[in-house]
C-alpha cells in the first residue's frame, strides 16, 4: 500500500447468492469469511480495509464477494 493512497475508513463486505461454496475465500481470509451450510458468509458486514479481503474477492471464481466503501457504496473490488 503506497503512502498517499487514501483508503476509505470502512468497507462493507457481502457474499452474494452466486457463491458456489468452493471455500477459497475462507482459505484466503478466514478472519473475514466462513462457510455456513456449505456457502460462504462474511464474518462481519463492515471491516477495516485489509488486503486479505481484496485477495479473497479476486480469488472467488464466481465473483460472489462484494466489497464497497461503507460510506459511499463505491466498489472497492470491481465486480464483473
Ligand atoms: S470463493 Fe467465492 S464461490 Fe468460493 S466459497 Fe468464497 S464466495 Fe463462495
Amino acid at each position: 500500500m503506497s503512502a498517499g493512497t487514501s483508503l476509505p475508513r470502512r468497507w462493507r463486505v457481502r457474499v452474494t447468492e452466486s457463491c458456489a461454496g468452493c471455500g477459497l475465500c475462507v482459505i484466503a481470509a478466514d478472519r473475514y469469511f466462513h462457510l455456513v451450510d456449505d456457502y460462504s458468509q462474511a464474518q462481519h458486514t463492515e471491516v477495516d480495509p485489509d488486503e486479505a479481503v481484496i485477495a479473497a474477492a479476486e480469488l472467488c471464481p464466481m465473483n460472489a464477494i462484494e466489497v464497497v466503501d461503507a460510506e459511499t457504496g463505491a466498489e472497492v473490488v470491481p465486480t464483473h
